[in-house]
């Protein structure tokens, strides 16, 4: 199998290696790319290497003969959908890889049954995709073009299949469950090479392993089939930054936060992220369902009054906006880009702090907001966020996530000590509080759903899952000359996120991980990953997958192989 970027190390000045350094930044390339990851590496754990051979799979048949060629000949195997594995789970060298990325066609249904469910199962809309599909094909076509709702991504380019194997958050999860919680049937090619169903009324022991399990681990998916639900009026955001003038406002300023988020954004209207940054600012780049743009400024109002009584200690850094646009258009980049010059070019009138800015549409994070699939036959819809871009091609140094308990925003002093606990983390590292991948102030429903999956019980209790992160901005790959990944660096980084995230472990009392945004070195993974849930995982995989011809690092199971998954221990 072709592995592109050893172009660049043996002939870095040719034109087509210039080529490739510009693609290296285009997710969607990469995605095309059988012999790339949109992760590089990772110091001192994984770098990028492809399979010797690939079988692009077009359907179940296919998956079907790979599955059975690899076992017969006692082949390594790994399976890639979108490529977006930190811990590098989808490439190995000396293994055939079965690749899915040819798989994405989509069908909406109005009134879809499990098979098997015919008396159990009440009828209801969903959407059935195949195991290549990502986010952004499964949102043209169920939301823009279709008027509904399927529990996705926040990164537009991330698979389904592979995201709702891990559990898997989208930035309205805090509204809609996680998107294992949204799996209504699967499409499985266990190791026997059997093409099986799965879903709650047949083999619903591997159906639920498949909701959260982690993926690569009981068979390989070839398609899927998801609960739709209605879509809001209106989708927006709230994004901003205010800085500190000293320790001390910050501590007061993250104080403050702590208590206006309990009593006024702990509900399923929002989601995304707070950036608790060491350099005493604090970004907020929050999302909101269901509210119109009156709504979600009023929201915000007394939080933004607060901070503009102490002109002496707080500033706002750059702009300030909030506000709301119809939420079927959220993913449509051809309406974005029919209305970024009214986005990108607004006109604040006077002090941001003292009267809201009066946007009627939403900005994110940078303006515009997407990047663009240039290649000159990629489909118009081809954008991701340009918050994503630092993502492609990049080399991690350290990547943890904790999710932390709605008990410390109880009573006051639990208020104080998780504040104490964020502002002594930021010493070390800055860090971002992600609201949608914690369950705590969902609907009901959609928390019992989860309860329904393997995904860690803590997920179900947590208000939030803290992310710290270091990373080398991509293209950066070991042996490229002057794009080497500096390992002294690495560790530095690694170091202190490792000291801000025990800050914040002390006062999370049953630490809990997200398997698909976690630690490649995370102890303990299977307690940390799925909590209660292991032992049931791990039965469920010695019936699917006695011999273990599915194998990645830190999946359920995988303490019994050597590192490189070749050795049984
Ligand atoms: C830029 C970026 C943004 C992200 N944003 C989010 C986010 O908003 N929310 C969130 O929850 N997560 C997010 N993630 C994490 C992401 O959900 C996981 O990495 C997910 O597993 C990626 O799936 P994939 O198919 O794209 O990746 P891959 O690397 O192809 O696959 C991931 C794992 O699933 C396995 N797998 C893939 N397809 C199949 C299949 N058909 N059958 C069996 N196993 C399969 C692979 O073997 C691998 O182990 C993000 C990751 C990145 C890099």
């Amino acid at each position: 199998m072709n592995f592109p970027l050893a172009q660049l190390k043996t002939d870095p000045s040719s034109a087509a290696a210039t080529q490739l350094w510009a693609n290296l930044k285009n997710p969607y390339f990469i995605g095309d790319t059988p012999g790339l990851t949109e992760t590089l590496g990772w110091v001192d754990a994984w770098a990028t290497q492809p399979s010797v051979y690939a079988v692009a799979a077009r359907n179940a048949q296919d998956i079907a003969a790979a599955v059975n060629f690899a076992r017969e000949n006692d082949l390594r195997l790994v399976v890639k959908g979108g490529g977006h594995s930190y811990q590098g789970t989808s490439n190995a060298p000396d293994s055939l890889l079965i690749w899915t990325r040819h798989m994405h066609d989509i069908q909406m249904h109005d009134a879809f049954v499990p098979q098997g469910c015919e008396h159990t199962v009440q009828p209801q809309p969903a959407v059935t995709v195949g195991a290549g599909t990502f986010g952004m094909q499964a949102y043209t076509a169920v939301t823009t073009e279709g008027g509904k709702y399927v529990q996705g991504g926040g990164c537009l380019t991330v698979g389904l299949a592979g995201l709702l194997q891990g559990g898997g958050f989208g930035s309205f999860s805090k509204h809609y469950g996680t998107a294992a919680a949204s799996l209504l049937e699967a499409e499985v090619v266990t190791a026997d090479g059997k093409i099986r169903i799965a879903n709650a009324c047949t083999s619903p022991d591997l159906f639920w392993a498949l909701k959260g399990g982690g993926g690569g681990t009981f068979g390989v998916i070839s398609k899927v089939t998801l609960k739709l639900h209605d879509l809001p009026e209106f989708f927006g955001n709230a994004g901003f930054k205010v800085k500190a003038a000293s320790d001390d406002a910050y501590r007061r300023l993250i104080r403050e936060f702590v208590s206006f988020y309990r009593e006024h954004l702990f509900n399923d209207h929002w989601g995304e992220q707070a950036h608790v940054n060491p350099e005493n600012s604090l970004e907020i780049n929050m999302v909101c369902q269901g509210l119109d743009t009156a709504q979600a400024k009023e929201v915000w109002q007394p939080f933004l009054d607060w901070v503009a009584r102490s002109p002496h200690d707080y500033s706002l850094d750059g702009r300030l906006v909030i506000g709301t646009i119809p939420a079927r258009h959220w993913w449509d980049p051809q309406w974005w880009k029919e209305h970024w010059p009214e986005i990108a070019f607004p006109n604040p009138n006077g002090n941001p702090l003292t009267g809201l800015l009066d946007y009627s549409l939403v900005h994110l994070m940078h303006q515009p907001v997407f990047d663009f699939d240039n290649r000159p036959d990629a489909a118009p819809n081809h954008a991701w966020w340009k918050g994503n871009t630092f993502e492609c091609g990049w080399f991690i140094h350290a990547y943890q996530s904790l999710w932390l308990p709605e008990s410390l925003l109880g009573d006051d002093a639990s208020q104080e000590r998780l504040a104490d606990a964020l502002y002594e983390a930021s010493r070390h590292s800055g860090f971002e509080m992600h609201f949608n991948k914690g369950l705590a102030g969902a609907p009901p429903d959609a928390i019992a759903a989860a309860r329904d999956t393997c995904t860690n019980p803590a997920v179900l209790t947590a208000f939030t899952l803290v992310i710290a992160g270091d990373a080398e901005a991509g293209p950066v790959y070991p042996g490229i000359p002057g794009h080497a990944p500096s390992v002294d660096a690495g560790r530095e980084g690694a170091k202190r996120v490792d000291q801000c995230m025990s800050k914040l472990r002390a006062v999370a009392p049953e630490p809990g991980a997200y398997v698909s945004e976690s630690n490649y070195f995370e102890k303990g993974f299977q307690q940390a990953y799925w909590g209660s849930n292991y032992p049931r995982l791990a039965e469920i995989k010695k019936k699917y997958d006695p011999e273990g011809l599915f194998f990645v690092h830190h999946g359920v199971g995988s303490e019994q192989w050597s590192p490189d998954g070749f050795e049984r221990l």
